[in-house]
This record gives structure tokens, C-alpha cells and sequence, in this order.
């Protein structure tokens, strides 16, 4: 065992690192991996078209797509819906990078609005200022688990004639107002990278309406109006049609396989994002340092991210230091996100300074993700915990 170090106080450090995010994998995984490998179908098929029903139901959605990950879902979103040049697509500074790069993929202009700081996703007052002719969809993104304020976006959506499109990376499951994300806007995309709340190493599913979903499904796969494994089984034909140039986006059986026990998975292991946020919460809102995130009332937030907000004004120490800090005692941290109007392709393109969304701006300076996953034991939290409060103290202003 490393010799444990000690740091300021009667705090003493864990032995070994706390990565940030693992993937949540069991034997059952395994088993379901190794049963499609031997099974002589690899690629989409039927356990594709069962993980694609299994999720239809647990989200309350009238059809759903399995995909190779949630970027090509909000691709096929813009492309099944015709978005191209000289259209706008409204969505949030406050994101990672593929729900702005898809935007440009078609040829189409993202219009970014600043965020309500106190749950980080898009502030609906500000959208409807940002409308124009051009505007064709409205991009929300469940920023941390926690939805975006869906009921005025929809009444905008319907009184301009726009539409929704969700990226819901992080928010499965959650619910807006009773209604299931997933089941609410023209088409919402999941991911399920590694680090995401059920994961297939990469992923991702579309859902929508049944025509929706089926332009998406054609354009998913060469733009062929019959899937490969429908060709190929007994009763298939070879005969094939191009109708659009499409994508190759298609999810395999073998990651279908891991979704699927997942999914069965999923409603313990939020049980355990649950009870580590109530840990986390407890702990952290006795310190006038810290601001704890917020849940509101007419929402379940999926809790993908564990977001504590630093008040800098009762630190002596920035944001980057701090995740320094917590490094040096073993805890994995991270950043979620760089705001879309910094990175250089997007500012040089737009001419965006860092002040035109001052609230999306602020609140990154101060913001640190904390590990949440459900591998985290009591102690892992009680580590980060004790880590957390011992930097403040040790930096306290
Ligand atoms: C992870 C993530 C994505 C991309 O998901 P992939 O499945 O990796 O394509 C999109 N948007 C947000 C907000 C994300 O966190």
C-alpha cells in the first residue's frame, strides 16, 4: 500500500487515485458480448432492434433509432429534418462541442443564448429574443442530467414553427413536468459514450415520431431504404435503393448487447447517483464556499454530473488550482464545459468574445464536475468529501 501523505490539518490523503468516471461493467455484460460474438451476427440486428424497443419503452417514446453514437443522432436530427445553409439553430454555450459542430456539418449557422445560471441550460426569455425569420430549431441540452425549461420553449417552437431538438447526452432518465425526456421534443439523441449514465463503450439513440425516425433510420445507413440484415435473412432480397446520400451510423449487435443488460441496470445504478448526491449535497452546503447544484421542483434530474460551483470571492485560489488540489489528494476531477464561444474555430468564426454570454462565461471560471458514478463506495465519497472541505479550508480567504 503507497504511504499515505499528509496535507494541511488532520486531513490524511487516499492511497490510490479516484478516476473521474469508469464505465459501470459487470459479468452480465460480459456474458451478453461473448453470446453475440458467437452467435454468427455481429453487426445491426436483432439485438439492435430489441435494445431499440426496450429503450422506446423506458423512455415513452413513440420510436427510437440505435446509433453509433448521440453526435450522429443530432446529425441525423438537422439532416432528416432538412436543416442546411441559411437556417439558424438556436442552442447553449454551456455544451460539449458536437451539439454546435453538427449545426455545422449542415451548412447551417448556430445561434448560441446565454444560459439561467442557477441550472446551466438555456434561458427561455433569451431564445425568444434570439427568434428570427431564419430560426428553423430550438437545440436544448439537459445540462448535467438536470432538463432544460421545456414548456416556454415548446410555446415558442409552436408559435414560430420550430423545431425541437434535444440533446439529451446526459439525461437519461429524466422527466420535465411528469413527461419523459425522450418522449418530448421532434427528436431527442442519447449518448452512450464511456462515461455516460448507461454506456456501450460508444452509442447513442434517436427517438421521435415514426416518420421522423424513419427518415433518420434511412440516411443512418447509406441512405438505403432496406437495412442489411433484412437483405440478408431468409426471407430478404438483394435489392437495395439509394434515395439520399446517407451516413454510416448504424449500432452493432454487440454494443446493443451491452445496452441492453444496462438498461435493465439502469434504474440501481441511478438509485446509487441518487444517494451519492445526497452525500455530496449534505457535506457541501455547510461551507459558504461552495454552492451546491440545484434540482428544481418540476423536474427528476438524471444526474450525470455532480456540478459544485466554488465562490471565488472566499477562496485565494482559481478554479484550475483547485482541481490541482484535489489531484494532489487522489481525487479525479474534471470541467464540463469550455464554453463553445472560446474555442478558436467557433470565436474567429463568429467574432464571439468571451463577455457576449457573461453568464456561460462566469459560471465555468467556477464550476468543477466531481466524480459520480455508481462504482463509488461509501468511502470513495467520504474521500472526496474530506478532499473538497480540506481545500477550502486550506485556501480559505
Ligand atoms: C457526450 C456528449 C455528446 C456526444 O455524445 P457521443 O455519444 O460521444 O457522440 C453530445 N452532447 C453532450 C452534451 C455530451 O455530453
Amino acid at each position: 500500500m503507497a504511504a499515505k501523505k499528509s496535507l494541511p490539518g488532520s486531513y490524511t490523503r487516499r492511497s490510490t487515485f479516484l478516476p473521474f468516471s469508469p464505465p459501470d461493467i459487470t459479468d452480465e455484460e460480459i456474458s451478453a458480448v461473448v453470446d453475440t460474438l458467437r452467435s454468427g451476427w455481429i453487426t445491426t440486428g436483432p439485438k439492435t432492434r430489441a435494445f431499440e424497443a426496450e429503450f422506446c419503452e423506458f423512455v415513452e417514446a413513440e420510436s427510437a433509432l440505435a446509433l453509433n453514437s448521440c453526435t450522429a443522432g443530432l446529425h441525423l436530427a438537422l439532416a432528416a429534418l432538412e436543416i442546411g445553409p441559411g437556417d439558424e439553430v438556436i442552442t447553449t454555450p454551456m455544451t460539449f462541442c458536437a451539439s454546435v459542430n453538427v449545426i455545422e456539418h449542415v451548412g447551417a449557422t448556430p445561434v448560441l443564448v446565454d444560459i439561467d445560471p442557477e441550472v446551466l441550460t438555456l434561458d427561455p426569455a433569451r431564445v425568444a429574443e434570439a427568434i428570427t425569420p431564419r430560426t428553423k430549431a430550438i437545440m436544448p441540452v439537459h445540462y448535467a442530467g438536470h432538463p432544460a425549461e421545456m414548456r416556454p420553449l415548446l410555446e415558442l417552437a409552436e408559435q414560430h414553427s420550430l423545431y425541437i431538438i434535444e440533446d439529451a447526452a446526459h439525461s437519461l432518465p429524466a422527466s420535465y413536468e411528469g413527461r419523459t425526456i425522450g418522449g418530448i421534443g421532434d427528436f431527442t439523441a442519447f449518448s452512450f459514450y464511456a462515461t455516460k449514465n448507461l454506456t456501450t463503450g460508444e452509442g447513442g439513440m434517436l427517438t421521435g415520431s415514426p416518420e421522423y425516425i424513419e427518415r433518420a433510420r434511412v440516411l443512418s445507413l447509406h441512405g438505403m431504404n432496406r437495412d442489411a440484415w433484412k437483405r440478408y435473412d431468409a426471407e430478404g432480397s438483394w435489392y437495395y435503393e439509394v434515395i439520399r446520400p446517407g451516413f454510416k451510423y448504424n449500432m452493432t449487435d454487440i454494443q446493443a448487447a451491452i445496452g441492453r443488460v444496462q438498461l435493465a441496470r439502469l434504474p440501481e445504478m441511478q438509485e446509487r447517483r441518487r444517494r451519492v448526491v445526497e452525500r455530496y449535497n449534505e457535506a457541501f452546503s455547510q461551507s459558504d464556499a461552495l454552492q451546491i447544484p440545484v434540482s428544481r421542483p418540476n423536474v427528476e434530474h438524471a444526474w450525470h454530473l455532480y456540478v459544485l460551483r466554488l465562490n471565488l470571492d472566499q477562496l485565494t485560489i482559481n478554479r484550475a488550482r483547485f482541481i490541482e488540489e484535489l489531484k494532489a489528494r487522489n481525487i479525479g476531477a474534471s470541467v464540463h464545459f469550455i464554453p463553445i464561444h472560446l474555442h478558436p474555430f467557433y470565436r474567429d468564426k463568429y467574432g464571439w468574445q468571451p463577455e457576449d454570454f457573461p453568464r456561460a462565461y462566469e459560471e465555468y471560471q467556477r464550476l468543477i464536475s466531481l466524480p459520480l458514478h455508481p462504482r463509488l463506495s461509501d468511502e470513495d465519497v467520504t474521500d472526496v468529501i474530506e478532499a473538497v472541505l480540506n481545500v477550502v479550508e486550506a485556501y480559505r480567504n
